[in-house]
């Protein structure tokens, strides 16, 4: 048992890994909805300062839209997998302090054309258009009015709709319907990853967290001096709850708030649109790539994927990654449709003797997952305002937390970590 809870007579028991707490401790100090990494992050930083704490989750598992599985024996993350922007990365700073096992990600990718590895200058090329597009948005978000990051494009020629695709993919949506002052803000420098995967490595830090499983929050009702939380497992009483349930979760009224939220924190949460990018997950042991960890970009063919990421580990797993207007195609076909198109796109890159042993493990979904609903939040345009609004705290009761409000690292665990230990500091503040 937990030691400060138990010597105030409250029951919880203390969950350790893979063996999670069913007793509720029902009048915690803060209840945290949601055992993604904003919600581990919140509850580390409160229990650190001596407040109790209960955690309650839909699912029957921990770390949100972080999840390690094992394929043939390697551990693969079929949700985030980079740690961005490692300089401000909370979970890199923390990485390097517990000594866990961090990597750089190669800076250099492959660059094929129609099958062939691409020529100097036509790697060049493609560089200048990057640059190119980096400079026409980041000066174009200088001014006042905000618009669709797309129509900032200056044309760039051939490889100009190579950059709008990759850029779209990281985003979450087509570059049209991203707002440009929300976009330049995603820092996407000196990234990392961390052997074994990310989602083992969160669900790591959860250890010893009084976490609820399988436990659905319906309703938060702040009408009195405490907040009252309704969940599947019954109702519970705190000082204060931190949401951290995905924006288009929220956007499907699951949690019902009584009052009703104000106006500008409900039009905020119906203001974001969904990101959507998704993994297949690839086995293919004689890919034509060498080395590990390493970006492609397959030029010069009918079919382009956005993005795959090659030899994850050293080891012959790959993912090639959808889209949004990819993933929407395949919405209303059979589920092999994702692993059909990879191995038409793959075959009419380097033919079809190449993709002999090439088997699709996998297909990530989570745009359909009714505890996720997208992959991120996206701002469209003239809606930069949304992420910060969501900051202020509801009543002095409620805090909203979790990648979408996030400026700097928005749509990663990172940002997501960060939201989550600033609700809870700001709590602790309060709280004292
Ligand atoms: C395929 C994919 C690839 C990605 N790649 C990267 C990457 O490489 N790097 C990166 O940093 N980020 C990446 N991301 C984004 C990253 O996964 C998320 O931004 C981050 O994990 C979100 O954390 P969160 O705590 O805000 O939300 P979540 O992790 O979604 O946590 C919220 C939790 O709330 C729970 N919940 C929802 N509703 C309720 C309810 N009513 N009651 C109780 N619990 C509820 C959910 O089950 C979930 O566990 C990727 C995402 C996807 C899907």
């Amino acid at each position: 048992m937990n030691e400060p809870a138990a010597k105030r007579g409250v029951e919880i028991i203390v969950p350790s890994e893979g063996e999670m707490s069913t007793t509720l401790n029902a009048h915690p100090d803060v209840a945290i909805v949601g055992a993604g990494s904003a919600g581990i992050a919140a509850a580390r930083r409160l229990m650190a300062s001596g407040l109790t704490v209960t955690v309650l989750e839909a699912r029957e598992r921990i770390g949100g839209r972080t999840l390690t599985r094992r394929f043939k024996g390697h551990p693969l993350d079929l949700g985030a997998h980079w740690l961005h922007a490692g300089p401000i990365n909370p979970l890199v700073k923390l990485g390097r302090a517990r000594h866990e096992p961090l990597r750089r990600a190669p800076v250099n990718g492959h660059f094929f054309v129609a099958g062939r590895p691409g020529s100097r200058a036509e790697r060049a090329a493609l560089d200048r258009a990057f640059a190119m597009a980096d400079r026409a948005m980041t000066q174009a978000a200088k001014a006042r009015e905000d618009q669709p990051a797309a129509k900032t494009l200056p044309p760039m020629g051939p490889q100009g709709k190579r950059v709008a695709a990759i850029h779209g993919l990281v985003s979450g949506r087509p570059l049209d319907e991203v707002s440009l002052h929300d976009f330049p803000s995603m820092e996407y420098s000196d990234n990392l990853f961390i052997a074994g995967g990310l989602g083992a490595y969160v669900r790591r830090l959860s250890h010893d967290l009084p976490v609820r499983l399988g436990t659905a929050v319906h309703a938060i009702d702040w009408s009195g001096q405490d907040v009252r939380i309704e969940s599947s497992a019954g109702t519970l009483r705190a000082k204060a709850v931190i949401v951290t349930t995905p924006m288009a979760v929220l956007q499907q009224d699951a949690i019902r708030f009584a009052p009703a939220l104000p106006n500008d924190v409900a039009q905020a949460i119906h203001g974001f649109t969904q990101g959507v990018y998704e993994h297949v997950v690839l086995h293919w042991p004689d890919s034509p790539f060498r080395g590990a960890d390493r970006l492609a970009s397959l030029t010069g063919t009918r079919l382009r994927p956005p993005g795959l990421l090659t030899r994850i580990d050293g080891a012959p797993f790959h993912f090639f990654e959808l889209d949004q207007p990819t993933a929407a195609s395949f919405d209303r076909r059979d589920i092999h449709a994702p692993y059909r198109y990879a191995r038409e796109v793959l075959a009419e890159q380097f033919g079809y003797r190449a993709i002999r042993n090439l088997s699709a493990l996998h297909s990530t979904a989570w745009r359909h997952d009714p505890w996720s609903r997208a992959s991120w939040a996206v701002v469209p345009p003239g809606l930069y305002a949304i992420r910060d609004v969501l900051k202020a705290p509801v009543g002095e009761r409620i805090w909203f937390a979790g990648e979408a409000l996030s400026r700097a690292q928005w749509g990663t665990a990172g940002g997501a970590w960060e939201e989550g230990e600033r609700a809870a500091g700001e709590i602790v503040a309060q709280l004292r």
